[in-house]
């Protein structure tokens, strides 16, 4: 059992962090205020290799694992998690639907632009009134001839603004339920699709998140992806992947609410010595630490598993249901070290509390998160 990052990593680690000082920590209030996507740092990124790090080379990705995958969210969650789940919705659930369940075809069509951001990605599962009941879903797909006419909504659905391909999951069988579902790849520009209403929203502003509209949206039957009937299956398995993503997103923002509150509590003097001197300050500031240690071994533990090609429905949705509490937790301790200061936009903290909400929420919510933990453990 290894703890430590190898040197790779820790290079690794290093560039996305100088990255995320230099190009992203100087425009994150911006963005945040305006709403802004910050669209050339994501192509930046891509051509850093940040886009599809966890794809093999020959489709243009850097052939590397979720550890790596973890770390680079990480790193840029802790700056700005908006930059963080524009890449995480990109590459483990878009990205990563195509490459599990795509033939070799889509695979070179997709994967390789998706992985080196020539193309950005997007993925629809969650519709109007089917959230946590995903495999309700009502969009429909009618096969005729050598087409697919898909019609209806997807909601909330990250980078859907700017996405070039999206994948979506929608009802091929009715009478089947969750077997009657299946996935599609869509391209931007696409005849009778279109992105609609951009959410408003608390928190992770700087990233899009829209509703999908599809009125007879004719695509060719090629672009089905996976088998007919296994999109749901296939999308569960996807979102083992994407809640380890959701675990660094939180991890990222935890540990950057943390340091916020850290280096506040050794500035700020009241009584005559620094607020971190009191030991009420210390005991949130070791609580934070502690728990975000144990989050960043949950997530670990779930990326190393998952490298070694092992399922981790299990492990993702631990990793995914503490870091996202945890998250939570040292974003609001964060702001109550910070007193007054952390309820105004000059200090960061009010920021990640805002931001890491939505990791509770985001692929499945802490209560779902359970509810699969629990299947888990029923099911021997
Ligand atoms: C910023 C943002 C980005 C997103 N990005 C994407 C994306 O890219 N693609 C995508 O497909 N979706 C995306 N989502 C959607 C997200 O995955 C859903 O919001 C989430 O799964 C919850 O669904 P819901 O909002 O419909 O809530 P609901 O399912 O209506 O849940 C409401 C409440 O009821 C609880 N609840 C529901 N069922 C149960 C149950 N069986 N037992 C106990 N409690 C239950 C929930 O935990 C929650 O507290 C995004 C959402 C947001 C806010």
């Amino acid at each position: 059992m290894d703890f430590l990052l190898n040197d790779e990593q820790l290079q690794l680690q290093k560039s996305v962090r100088d990255f995320a000082q230099r190009e992203i920590a100087p425009n994150v209030m911006k963005w945040d205020e305006a709403g802004e996507f910050p669209l050339q740092t994501i192509k930046e990124l891509g051509q850093l290799g940040l886009m599809g790090i966890v794809f093999p080379q020959e489709l243009g990705g850097a052939g590397m694992g979720y550890v790596e995958y973890v770390t680079a969210i990480d790193e840029l969650s802790r700056v700005d998690g908006s930059v963080g789940i524009i890449v995480a919705a990109h590459t483990s659930l878009c990205s990563n639907h195509i490459f599990l369940a795509g033939n070799d075809e889509q695979r070179k069509k997709y994967v390789s632009k998706l992985a080196t951001g020539e193309y950005i990605g997007a993925w629809g599962l969650t519709e109007p009134s089917s959230g946590s009941d995903a495999g309700s879903a009502r969009m429909m797909a009618h096969r005729k001839g050598a087409t697919w006419v898909l019609n209806g909504n997807k909601t909330f659905c990250t980078n859907g603004h700017y996405a070039d391909v999206v994948v979506v999951i929608a009802v091929t069988d009715r009478a089947a339920h969750t077997h009657g579902l299946s996935a599609f790849i869509v391209e931007k520009g696409t005849k009778g699709f279109h992105p609609g209403k951009k959410e408003n929203k608390l928190g992770l502003r700087a990233s899009d998140t829209a509703e999908l509209i599809f009125e007879d949206c004719v695509i060719p039957a090629e672009n089905l992806l996976g088998r007919e009937g296994n999109g749901f299956i296939d999308a569960m398995q996807v979102l083992d992947g994407g809640r380890i993503s959701i675990a660094a997103l939180s991890l990222g923002m935890a540990q950057g609410a943390y340091e916020a509150a850290l280096d506040y509590s050794k500035q700020r003097k009241q009584f005559g010595k620094s607020i971190s001197e009191f030991q009420a300050i210390q005991w949130k500031l070791a609580d934070m630490a502690t728990e975000i240690e144990a989050a960043r071994l949950l997530t670990m533990r779930a990326a190393s598993m998952k490298d070694a090609g092992l399922k981790t429905t299990l492990e993702s949705s631990m990793a995914k249901l503490y870091a996202s509490e945890v998250a939570v937790r040292c974003a609001n301790e964060g702001v109550q070290i910070h007193g007054g200061y952390g309820f105004i936009k000059d200090y960061p903290a009010e920021k990640y509390y805002r931001d890491v909400k939505l990791c509770t929420i985001g692929e499945g919510t802490s209560e779902i998160q359970r509810l699969v933990i629990a299947r888990q453990l029923l099911k021997d």
